[in-house]
């Protein structure tokens, strides 16, 4: 509205994308800041919520908002197919120049849109965001940190640390990262790889505006363990340096036994060496199968190529409705 005199670059349509699972205590003052903090923009915007198959009121609530506000375009999933899956979605179905990636529980603060906005302006063409502090605690938290730091480690690309979903896509990058077949997504490992000029704004992390978190703890698990071995092969290297580390081991017990045998000629007492032997190998042998069978089950994901979602139904207010994927 109040354009200052020399006119920044706008969108040609900014498109906002909100993953949204059981959350119909949220979509209320959700898609009021929303719609507060887009309309002072400037530009053309879409809102792209997705329903990750939501079992409470989420849907009707989504549906009478896009009633309400023609911006609206609600994506509908088949069933709850998980975050990746949904904001894979709702990316897939943005149509923007340049689009707002964001959760849907206000843990992502719409009031940052203008900030993220503002480095567009100034090139960047990824602006992702990293969590100065966050609202979690206990355990939740302790493993949120342990992944970003053991991630920031192992992980083959950068990956600043506690960087999130929460970003804006500008559309050169946005075309790649939907062009990417992959399963088991991983989306700020993918947004990291994907390059182009990244910048970064750090922000404070509020608590879930209400309720539980949706991704239960094994969720999480299941989501780091896609970051890890989406982007790093060390855990096969480790697999390779503990089998050698084990065969190096196995040779000096060797040359120990044949000493005791031959020069030293003391009893060897057999039984105690043998079950550390075999308890040491065994366990090494088993956690790398373990290792192998987690890349395995990642490239039999790939090789199925089931989608990563089924989109049921798309709802929008403003013209008749589309069909799904
Ligand atoms: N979410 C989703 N599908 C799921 C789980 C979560 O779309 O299966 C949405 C959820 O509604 C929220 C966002 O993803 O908008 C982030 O979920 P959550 O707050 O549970 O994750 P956390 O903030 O703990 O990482
Ligand atoms: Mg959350």
């Amino acid at each position: 509205m109040d354009a200052p005199a020399s006119t920044p670059r706008l969108p040609t349509l900014l498109s906002v994308v909100v993953p949204l699972y059981n959350e119909q205590a949220i979509v209320a003052p959700l898609c009021e800041r929303l719609l507060a903090q887009l309309s002072r923009l400037g530009c053309p915007y879409e809102i792209v919520a997705v329903d990750d198959g939501s079992r409470d009121g989420t849907r009707r609530l989504l549906t009478e908002q896009a009633k309400a506000h023609p911006v609206f375009r609600v994506i509908c999933l088949s069933r709850n197919f998980g975050l990746q899956a949904a904001v894979a979605a709702g990316l897939a179905h943005a149509k923007g120049d340049v689009i707002v990636l964001m959760d849907g529980d206000l843990q992502d603060p719409p009031e940052l849109i203008p900030q993220l906005l503002e480095e567009w302006q100034k090139g960047a063409e990824v602006v992702f965001t990293t969590k100065k502090s966050r609202a979690e605690t206990g355990l939740r938290r302790l493993a949120m940190d342990a992944f970003h730091a053991i991630f920031q480690r192992m992980g083959d690309i950068p990956l600043p640390l506690g960087a999130g979903n929460f970003s804006l896509i500008d559309q050169r990058a946005l075309a790649v990262i939907n062009a990417l077949p992959e399963h088991n997504r991983y989306l700020p490992g993918i947004r990291s790889w994907v390059g182009f000029k990244q910048a970064e704004v750090a922000f404070a992390r509020d608590a879930r505006a209400a309720g539980e978190p949706r991704m239960s703890l094994r969720r999480l698990t299941k989501l780091a363990l896609d970051g890890i071995f989406g982007f790093s092969y060390l855990p096969l290297r480790a697999a390779t340096v503990v089998g050698f580390a084990a065969c190096l081991l196995g040779l000096l017990l060797i040359l120990w036994v044949l000493v005791e045998r031959f020069i030293t000629q003391t009893a060897i007492l057999g039984w105690p060496s043998v079950v550390i032997a075999v308890c040491l190998l065994g366990g090494a042998q088993l956690v790398s199968l373990g290792i192998l069978g987690e890349y395995i089950g990642r490239i039999y994901d790939e090789v199925r190529g089931r989608p990563n979602f089924v989109v049921s139904e798309v709802l929008r207010f403003d013209e008749p409705q589309q069909g799904g994927r």
